[in-house]
């Protein structure tokens, strides 16, 4: 029998008071989607929250007594505060008269805040086939590329997964929210918007898909017009957690016609329909592989990740080598493999015919030989062509980069020579020289 574990396992929740000038707004939107897509729940009052962090401003006389006003009501309301802000910088006088913050900081020290949050109140539990950021552990991103989540929770019950028990139902943030953040990390030099959320095709489902203004505009809470008008801002936008619905066809166009990166992440986990059944995924019933063959003719360029768990609950050989023909089909640019590994609580755990760990791990072997070979076909169609890609950081003449194929941290890398001058968080056209199972290596165009 399912037991909700929503008592068992307590989602942290952050409390938020954000003082100051734009600039300070923005770390404020940077804090707010690193917290939010670290899994914590940001809430409007002292009371529910376990944690404030104050940003605070210290411009002038006024704004700094404004500032110590509001960390001496949140010592009060709620005893755990985080400074942070303008008056940061000023530690000795938030310090001296203020002895029990928990921690101060300065502005745009967004990584001394988490690590503050995260001293006191560690993130929720993390499981590599469910979590929204990369298996390398939780950590800022860089400020040129940024997580952007759209919503909470989950309608589904995958039989493995305990998200909608911890997180609750969908809640979908409305639109103009969603862009006003969007917009703001872009003046502050996001070059590339990471757009995450636990089921990203089913954004605004539970707002009706609520049309709200944003640039003179309306736009409707729903993920095409999502994409769409993030397509207005002029930098990447890469969606991951998409669904292969009906609906989201409609994104493809858009795609085609480079307002989104032509980019979709779509965690489709089995092939097998007994174990997608056994798993109750969403859209297990599509026609994956007619669908992807449609959305590669409106759309060649194209590249889709996807990740899939071996040795669930019952997975016989027939049905794993469903999964790999299902592969070799489908052609997919990048793979992610887990072997299942039951979470606390899900309701898979129940099921029966546990496959052994040995045999699970030598079929995650076998699925990524298999996708190893296919990676390095596909890749290797990129060279001798110039294509843009980020670059992420530069070492003397040599750079490393992403492409539009690659998610940061989870896919593969462009190898740069020649690359002296380049900065981080810029683009640049490069020719592809050579490829190997995951990466590429090129030089800048000249
Ligand atoms: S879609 Fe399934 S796996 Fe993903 S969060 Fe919802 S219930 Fe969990």
């Amino acid at each position: 029998m399912f037991t909700p574990v929503d008592q068992q396992i307590a989602v942290p929740r952050i409390g938020f008071v954000s003082l100051g000038c734009p600039k300070a707004l923005v770390d404020s939107e940077r804090i707010l989607t690193q917290l939010r897509v670290e899994g914590y729940d940001v809430v409007g009052g002292y009371d529910e929250a376990d944690l404030v962090v104050v940003n605070t401003c210290a411009f002038i006389e006024a704004a700094q007594e404004e500032s110590l006003d509001a960390i001496d009501e949140a010592l009060t309301e709620n005893g755990k505060v985080v400074v942070t802000g303008c008056l940061g910088n000023r530690g000795s006088v938030v310090r001296d008269r203020f002895p029990d913050v928990l921690a101060i900081t300065g502005p745009q020290d967004y990584e001394a805040v988490m690590e503050a949050v995260h001293a006191q109140l560690p993130p929720p539990p993390r499981s590599p086939f469910l979590d929204l950021l990369p298996d390398s552990g939780v950590k800022l991103t860089p400020r040129h590329y940024a997580y952007l989540k759209i919503s909470e929770g989950c309608n589904h019950k995958c039989t493995f997964c305990i998200i909608p028990d911890l997180r609750g139902r969908l809640r979908s943030r409305r639109i103009d929210s969603v862009l006003g953040e969007a917009q703001r990390l872009v003046r502050d030099g996001v070059r590339e918007l990471l757009v995450v959320s636990q089921d990203t095709s089913a954004y605004g489902v539970d707002l009706r898909y609520e049309a709200a203004q944003w640039n003179g505009q309306e736009w409707r809470t729903e993920v095409a017009a999502l994409a769409d008008a993030l397509g207005e801002l002029g930098v990447w936008v890469r969606l991951h957690y998409v669904y292969p619905y009906p609906h989201v066809d409609a994104l493809i166009p858009l795609m085609a016609e480079g307002r989104i990166l032509p980019y979709l992440d779509m965690p489709l986990q089995h092939a097998s329909p007994r174990i997608l059944k056994a798993m109750r995924r969403p859209a297990g019933g599509e026609q994956v592989l007619e669908r992807l063959q449609r959305w590669r003719e409106i759309c060649p360029e194209l590249v889709v990740r996807s990740t899939f768990i071996v040795g669930f609950p019952g997975e016989t050989e027939d049905d794993f080598q469903q999964l790999l023909d299902f592969l070799e089909q489908a052609r997919l640019d990048r793979v992610g493999c887990f072997t299942y590994s039951p979470v606390d609580g899900a309701r898979a755990n129940a099921l029966p015919d546990a496959v052994d760990p040995e045999v699970a791990e030598e079929r995650k072997q076998r699925l990524m030989a298999l996708q190893a070979r296919i990676s390095a076909e596909k890749l290797a169609g990129f060279v001798g062509q110039t294509v843009q890609v980020l670059v992420d950081a530069v070492d003397g003449d040599a750079a490393i980069a992403r492409s539009y194929a690659d998610a940061p941290d989870v896919d593969g890398l462009v190898h740069l020579h020649g690359a002296e001058g380049l900065l981080p968080g810029e683009f640049v056209d490069v020719v592809i020289k050579s490829s190997d199972e995951h990466d590429l290596y090129g030089s800048p165009a000249d």
